[in-house]
Protein backbone atom coordinates (compact mmCIF):
# COMPACT_ATOMS: atom_id res chain seq x y z
CA UNK A 1 0.00 0.00 0.00
CA UNK A 2 1.04 3.50 -0.61
CA UNK A 3 0.33 6.13 1.34
CA UNK A 4 0.69 10.03 1.03
CA UNK A 5 2.09 11.84 4.47
CA UNK A 6 1.31 15.55 5.18
CA UNK A 7 5.40 15.31 5.09
CA UNK A 8 5.47 13.84 1.95
CA UNK A 9 2.79 16.80 0.63
CA UNK A 10 5.10 19.48 2.12
CA UNK A 11 2.39 19.87 4.82
CA UNK A 12 2.22 19.85 8.56
CA UNK A 13 -0.93 18.81 9.86
CA UNK A 14 -2.22 19.47 13.14
CA UNK A 15 -3.02 16.25 15.63
CA UNK A 16 -5.55 18.62 17.79
CA UNK A 17 -8.00 19.65 14.43
CA UNK A 18 -6.80 17.85 11.57
CA UNK A 19 -6.16 20.77 9.85
CA UNK A 20 -3.59 20.61 7.04
CA UNK A 21 -1.08 23.77 7.63
CA UNK A 22 1.86 24.81 5.19
CA UNK A 23 4.82 23.19 6.82
CA UNK A 24 6.75 26.38 7.03
CA UNK A 25 3.77 27.15 9.91
CA UNK A 26 4.79 27.24 13.50
CA UNK A 27 1.21 27.30 15.35
CA UNK A 28 -1.75 25.79 13.52
CA UNK A 29 -3.98 28.18 11.47
CA UNK A 30 -7.32 26.81 12.87
CA UNK A 31 -7.05 26.47 16.09
CA UNK A 32 -3.90 27.99 16.85
CA UNK A 33 -1.80 24.92 18.55
CA UNK A 34 1.96 24.05 18.19
CA UNK A 35 2.17 22.16 14.85
CA UNK A 36 5.35 19.89 14.48
CA UNK A 37 6.39 17.97 11.69
CA UNK A 38 7.29 15.23 13.48
CA UNK A 39 6.84 15.56 17.62
CA UNK A 40 9.99 15.25 19.03
CA UNK A 41 12.01 12.35 20.40
CA UNK A 42 8.35 10.66 20.31
CA UNK A 43 9.36 6.60 20.51
CA UNK A 44 11.82 7.12 23.52
CA UNK A 45 9.78 9.87 25.08
CA UNK A 46 7.04 7.54 25.28
CA UNK A 47 8.71 4.20 25.93
CA UNK A 48 10.25 6.16 29.11
CA UNK A 49 6.37 6.80 29.92
CA UNK A 50 5.59 3.11 29.35
CA UNK A 51 8.41 2.22 31.52
CA UNK A 52 7.57 4.39 34.24
CA UNK A 53 3.55 3.77 34.19
CA UNK A 54 3.61 0.24 34.29
CA UNK A 55 6.03 0.63 37.50
CA UNK A 56 3.60 2.68 39.12
CA UNK A 57 1.08 0.26 37.96
CA UNK A 58 1.98 -2.61 40.68
CA UNK A 59 1.85 -0.52 43.82
CA UNK A 60 -1.71 1.04 42.54
CA UNK A 61 -2.90 -2.61 42.51
CA UNK A 62 -0.97 -3.70 45.61
CA UNK A 63 -1.00 -1.06 48.12
CA UNK A 64 -4.34 -0.27 50.11
CA UNK A 65 -6.61 1.98 47.96
CA UNK A 66 -8.15 3.50 51.04
CA UNK A 67 -7.57 2.82 54.82
CA UNK A 68 -10.55 2.68 56.83
CA UNK A 69 -10.22 3.16 60.69
CA UNK A 70 -12.91 1.93 62.19
CA UNK A 71 -13.23 1.15 66.35
CA UNK A 72 -9.07 2.10 66.54
CA UNK A 73 -8.33 -0.65 63.90
CA UNK A 74 -6.75 0.23 60.65
CA UNK A 75 -8.14 -1.67 57.97
CA UNK A 76 -6.63 -1.23 54.40
CA UNK A 77 -8.16 -2.44 50.83
CA UNK A 78 -6.52 -2.53 47.32
CA UNK A 79 -8.56 -1.73 44.30
CA UNK A 80 -9.35 -5.39 43.54
CA UNK A 81 -10.86 -5.71 47.18
CA UNK A 82 -12.75 -2.49 46.62
CA UNK A 83 -13.83 -4.31 43.45
CA UNK A 84 -15.39 -7.43 45.43
CA UNK A 85 -16.92 -5.40 48.32
CA UNK A 86 -19.00 -3.54 46.17
CA UNK A 87 -19.69 -6.77 43.95
CA UNK A 88 -20.80 -8.89 47.12
CA UNK A 89 -22.66 -5.86 48.69
CA UNK A 90 -25.25 -5.69 45.98
CA UNK A 91 -23.47 -2.19 44.21
CA UNK A 92 -22.34 -4.22 41.10
CA UNK A 93 -22.56 -1.42 39.17
CA UNK A 94 -19.66 0.40 41.09
CA UNK A 95 -17.64 -2.42 41.53
CA UNK A 96 -18.05 -2.82 37.54
CA UNK A 97 -16.72 0.96 36.94
CA UNK A 98 -13.85 0.96 39.22
CA UNK A 99 -13.04 -2.38 37.57
CA UNK A 100 -13.14 -0.73 34.47
CA UNK A 101 -11.72 2.64 35.09
CA UNK A 102 -8.50 1.66 37.38
CA UNK A 103 -7.81 -1.77 36.35
CA UNK A 104 -8.95 -2.70 32.58
CA UNK A 105 -8.79 1.16 30.75
CA UNK A 106 -4.84 1.21 31.77
CA UNK A 107 -3.96 -1.99 31.17
CA UNK A 108 -5.65 -1.86 27.30
CA UNK A 109 -4.22 1.49 27.07
CA UNK A 110 -0.15 0.64 27.88
CA UNK A 111 -0.89 -2.70 25.78
CA UNK A 112 -2.31 -0.57 22.76
CA UNK A 113 1.16 1.89 23.52
CA UNK A 114 3.85 -0.86 23.37
CA UNK A 115 1.82 -2.61 20.14
CA UNK A 116 2.30 0.78 18.72
CA UNK A 117 6.40 1.40 19.92
CA UNK A 118 6.76 -2.08 18.36
CA UNK A 119 5.08 -1.60 14.97
CA UNK A 120 6.89 2.54 15.15
CA UNK A 121 10.18 0.55 16.10
CA UNK A 122 10.25 -2.64 13.45
CA UNK A 123 8.99 -0.39 11.07
CA UNK A 124 5.75 -3.26 10.58
CA UNK A 125 3.91 -1.68 8.18
CA UNK A 126 1.55 -4.46 7.27
CA UNK A 127 -0.26 -3.26 11.07
CA UNK A 128 0.09 0.68 10.60
CA UNK A 129 -3.41 1.04 9.84
CA UNK A 130 -4.40 -1.09 12.59
CA UNK A 131 -2.66 0.68 14.90
CA UNK A 132 -3.73 4.03 13.76
CA UNK A 133 -7.33 2.84 14.63
CA UNK A 134 -5.82 1.33 18.31
CA UNK A 135 -4.28 4.65 18.64
CA UNK A 136 -7.21 6.75 18.02
CA UNK A 137 -9.44 4.79 20.59
CA UNK A 138 -6.66 5.65 23.32
CA UNK A 139 -7.21 9.13 22.53
CA UNK A 140 -11.15 8.44 22.84
CA UNK A 141 -11.25 6.68 26.13
CA UNK A 142 -7.95 9.48 27.44
CA UNK A 143 -10.99 11.97 27.53
CA UNK A 144 -12.23 10.20 30.14
CA UNK A 145 -9.25 9.44 32.28
CA UNK A 146 -10.69 11.68 35.20
CA UNK A 147 -13.30 9.25 35.53
CA UNK A 148 -10.63 7.45 37.49
CA UNK A 149 -10.45 10.25 39.93
CA UNK A 150 -14.00 10.51 40.43
CA UNK A 151 -14.28 7.02 41.00
CA UNK A 152 -11.85 7.01 44.01
CA UNK A 153 -14.16 10.04 45.77
CA UNK A 154 -17.33 8.34 45.18
CA UNK A 155 -15.74 4.79 46.82
CA UNK A 156 -14.97 6.86 49.50
CA UNK A 157 -18.20 9.07 49.95
CA UNK A 158 -20.15 6.19 49.98
CA UNK A 159 -18.41 4.05 52.68
CA UNK A 160 -17.89 7.02 54.43
CA UNK A 161 -21.73 7.17 54.65
CA UNK A 162 -22.21 3.54 55.51
CA UNK A 163 -19.83 3.24 58.60
CA UNK A 164 -18.85 5.37 61.14
CA UNK A 165 -15.29 4.90 59.91
CA UNK A 166 -13.09 7.48 58.88
CA UNK A 167 -10.99 6.96 55.98
CA UNK A 168 -7.61 7.75 54.39
CA UNK A 169 -6.19 7.61 51.18
CA UNK A 170 -3.46 4.82 50.83
CA UNK A 171 -0.54 4.27 49.23
CA UNK A 172 -2.26 3.04 46.14
CA UNK A 173 -3.83 6.41 45.41
CA UNK A 174 -0.59 7.88 45.05
CA UNK A 175 0.04 5.52 42.76
CA UNK A 176 -2.58 5.55 40.56
CA UNK A 177 -3.31 9.14 40.19
CA UNK A 178 0.89 8.92 38.91
CA UNK A 179 -0.66 6.22 36.70
CA UNK A 180 -3.14 8.54 35.10
CA UNK A 181 -1.19 10.95 34.39
CA UNK A 182 1.79 9.18 32.95
CA UNK A 183 -0.63 7.52 30.67
CA UNK A 184 -1.64 10.78 29.61
CA UNK A 185 1.97 11.88 28.90
CA UNK A 186 2.82 8.37 26.59
CA UNK A 187 -0.28 8.92 24.46
CA UNK A 188 0.18 12.36 23.52
CA UNK A 189 3.91 11.68 23.51
CA UNK A 190 3.14 9.28 20.94
CA UNK A 191 3.31 10.77 17.15
CA UNK A 192 0.67 8.59 14.98
CA UNK A 193 2.14 9.64 11.54
CA UNK A 194 5.68 7.65 12.93
CA UNK A 195 3.32 4.42 11.58
CA UNK A 196 3.03 5.86 7.94
CA UNK A 197 6.58 7.14 7.53
CA UNK A 198 7.70 3.61 7.91
CA UNK A 199 5.43 3.03 4.49
CA UNK A 200 7.24 6.02 2.70
CA UNK A 201 10.65 5.44 3.60
CA UNK A 202 10.35 1.87 2.38
CA UNK A 203 10.03 3.71 -1.30
ZN1 LIG B 1 -5.31 22.79 14.69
Amino acid sequence: MHYETDMSLGKKLCLNCDYLNDSKELTCKQCGMKVYLRKPYSLSLTLNYVIATSLFLIPANLLPMMIITSLGIDEGNTIMEGVSYFLKHGEASIGIIIFIASIAVPIYKMTVLIFLLIIAHFKLHNLSILGVKLYRTIRFVGKWSLLDIFVVAIMIAMVQFQTLATIKAGGAAFAFALVVVLTMLATESFDPRLMFDIERRKR
